[in-house]
């Protein structure tokens, strides 16, 4: 089981763009928890407070995987994914 952060895509490969995406990511302790930006991620012991979250995505257009980072600060999601 994933948790779930609905965040912008861009994709990079294809340059697809959905104002919200269910990007997944395996490193919130896997509760199946749904999370948005600026939501507070309070994992003790999981993440630390101030750490940078690792997301991904399959864009619905061209099928390939879409890696982002999250930063978190003082235990809440930043504002925004980043892709490379
Ligand atoms: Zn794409």
């Amino acid at each position: 089981m994933y948790d779930t952060v609905l965040a912008p895509l861009r994709c990079p490969h294809c340059g697809f763009s959905a104002d919200e995406h269910e990007w997944v990511t395996e490193q919130l302790g896997r509760r199946g928890n749904a999370y948005r930006l600026g939501d507070p991620v309070l994992v003790v012991g999981i993440l630390g407070l101030t750490a940078q979250l690792t997301v991904r995505a399959v864009c619905p257009r061209c099928g390939r995987d879409v890696a982002g980072l999250v930063d978190v600060v003082n235990g809440y999601l930043g504002k925004e994914v980043r892709t490379s």
